[in-house]
């Protein structure tokens, strides 16, 4: 029980959203062209079975794998600086809700992102 505490800063919500915001501008954009890319040309490859197909399928899923690392070495915890998810993580860096390092809200936990009345 000594690790459940969870720290409410509405500086380090409002800069959590706007990396995140910025991260959708530019590395989002990319990252969803890839997808759609890789999708696509997996199509290609059941419907032409060409071997250049599958060399270009796999730079393009290298890219894949690239963005979601640059993700993980640009959007920071803005209060610990570090990535807010663990090594192992199920989602990607903008749908954490904690950091994992230092336990600050990162979205915050009450409705509309406005602080319950207690
Ligand atoms: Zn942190």
């Amino acid at each position: 029980m000594a690790n459940n505490r969870a720290t409410y800063n509405q500086k380090v919500i409002d800069e959590w959203a706007k990396q995140v915001a910025r991260r959708s501008r530019g590395l989002g954009r990319v990252h969803l062209v890839l997808v759609i890319a890789v999708v696509l040309l997996l199509a290609l490859i059941f419907m032409f079975t060409r071997p250049e197909l599958v060399v270009v399928f796999f730079f393009l899923a290298a890219a894949l794998v690239v963005t979601q690392v640059l993700d993980r070495f640009t959007l920071l915890c803005p209060n610990c600086k570090r990535s807010p998810i663990s090594w192992f993580p199920r989602g990607t860096a903008e749908d954490a809700d904690f950091c994992v390092h230092c336990f600050y809200w990162l979205k915050s936990p009450y409705a509309n992102g406005k602080q319950a009345k207690v």
